[in-house]
Parts: C-alpha cells; sequence; structure tokens
C-alpha cells in the first residue's frame, strides 16, 4: 500500500459524530498496550498520527482517518484498562457495539493481540463477538513479531489460533510496529476492499 495522505478526520463520543458513511473503513481493536497506535503510526508512515499511551479510563472516542482520500482508519478505544473484569458489553459501550454492528461502511475489523502471551479472557470474547459479526472479514493481526525469534512464530500462531477459536483459513498476521515486519502482507490482505 502506498500512503499518499494519512490526516485525522475527527474523534467522535456519539453516533451523530460519526463522518459519513461515504466509504470503506478498517477497525483496529485490541486490549490497550498491545501496540495498536504504534501500528497505526507504522502502516501509516507517521511518526505520531495516533498517539500512544492514552489515559487510562479516559473517554472512550472512535478515531476516524482518511487515507489517501479513498478509505478510512477507524482507530477503536483499547480495552481492558482496569484488571476489574467487566464485561463485553461494558467494555465496547453502545456507541462502539453501535459502530461495529450498524456500519455499512465498515469492511475489516483488525483484532490486535501481542504474539508473546496467550489471548486474555476478554481477548477471547472480542474475539468469538467479532467472528460472528464479520467473519472472515475479521483479521488477528500479532503485534511486536520482533520480541521472539522467528523460529518460533509457527508455534505462537497455533496457539493463538487453538485459544481463539479460529478455522484454520480464518486470517491471521504477524507484524512489528518496530521492525514493520508483515505490515505490506496486511495491506496486501485488506487492500481489496477498500480500494476500487
Ligand atoms: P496501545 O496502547 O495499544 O496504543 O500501545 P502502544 O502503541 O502505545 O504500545 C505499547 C508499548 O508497546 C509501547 O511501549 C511501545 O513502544 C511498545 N510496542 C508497540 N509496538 C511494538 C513492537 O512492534 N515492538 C516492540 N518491541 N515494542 C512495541
Amino acid at each position: 500500500m502506498i500512503i499518499k495522505s494519512a490526516e485525522f478526520l475527527t474523534s467522535a463520543v456519539t453516533k451523530d459524530q460519526f463522518p459519513d458513511a461515504d466509504r470503506p473503513e478498517m477497525a483496529m481493536v485490541g486490549r490497550s498496550n498491545v501496540g495498536k497506535s504504534s501500528l497505526i503510526n507504522r502502516m501509516l508512515n507517521r511518526r505520531r498520527l495516533a498517539r500512544t499511551s492514552a489515559t487510562p479510563g479516559k473517554t472512550q472516542t472512535l478515531n476516524f482517518y482518511d487515507i489517501n482520500q479513498t478509505f478510512r482508519l477507524v482507530d477503536l478505544p483499547g480495552y481492558g484498562y482496569a484488571n476489574v473484569r467487566k464485561s463485553l458489553r461494558s467494555e465496547f459501550g453502545p456507541m462502539i457495539e453501535g459502530y461495529l454492528t450498524d456500519r455499512e461502511t465498515l469492511v475489516w475489523v483488525i483484532q490486535l493481540i501481542d504474539i508473546r502471551h496467550p489471548p486474555s479472557a476478554l481477548d477471547r470474547e472480542v474475539s468469538a463477538y467479532l467472528q460472528s459479526i464479520f467473519y472472515e472479514r475479521h483479521v488477528i493481526a500479532t503485534t511486536k513479531a520482533d520480541k521472539i525469534a522467528r523460529g518460533a512464530y509457527a508455534r505462537q500462531l497455533q496457539l493463538i489460533r487453538k485459544d481463539l477459536h479460529l478455522e484454520a483459513t480464518h486470517p491471521i498476521f504477524l507484524t512489528s510496529a518496530d521492525s514493520g515486519y508483515g505490515i505490506e502482507a496486511l495491506w496486501e490482505h485488506v487492500e481489496g476492499r477498500l480500494v476500487k
């Protein structure tokens, strides 16, 4: 993917603040600290477009970025800040749930999982929820691939696939925001639905 332009469009806290649903969108979701902001910045070749280390517990916003004036990347709030176990519904809230279930232009949901750790209970719950809505348009991207040896990739992917109950054909990618590993493969997978 050649990124010609990447611009912050708007932050929404309520549905009426969403931009018009007139372009394909890909949403990025993951637990806080999984490396979501870093990956977004790397995918867009921008150093600080998505802000890293957001304050825990802050207002949940959906951040929309316009890419190449063609499609949008949508940054969902990180889940699982508090160690207290919350329901999926209270983690996401009605605005996010509404976005995920009602947005007709949402063509991909990329869920991020840290390659080093087994998916958390909440990761598994989010994955099941997203799989039930999006099927193969729910994509897993594991982050921080540079933190483990390449020889361990296949085994970790297999463990994640098993933990998340992903079928053998369900898309799963390895990425590293630090090294750039896997970013192009991820773009190649998603671009067909984003760029006509
Ligand atoms: P977010 O809360 O999901 O947006 O996560 P951040 O992007 O703020 O990253 C959380 C921490 O993980 C930061 O200290 C990052 O520097 C680190 N990090 C993110 N991506 C990578 C990566 O690909 N490799 C390594 N080694 N560290 C990463």
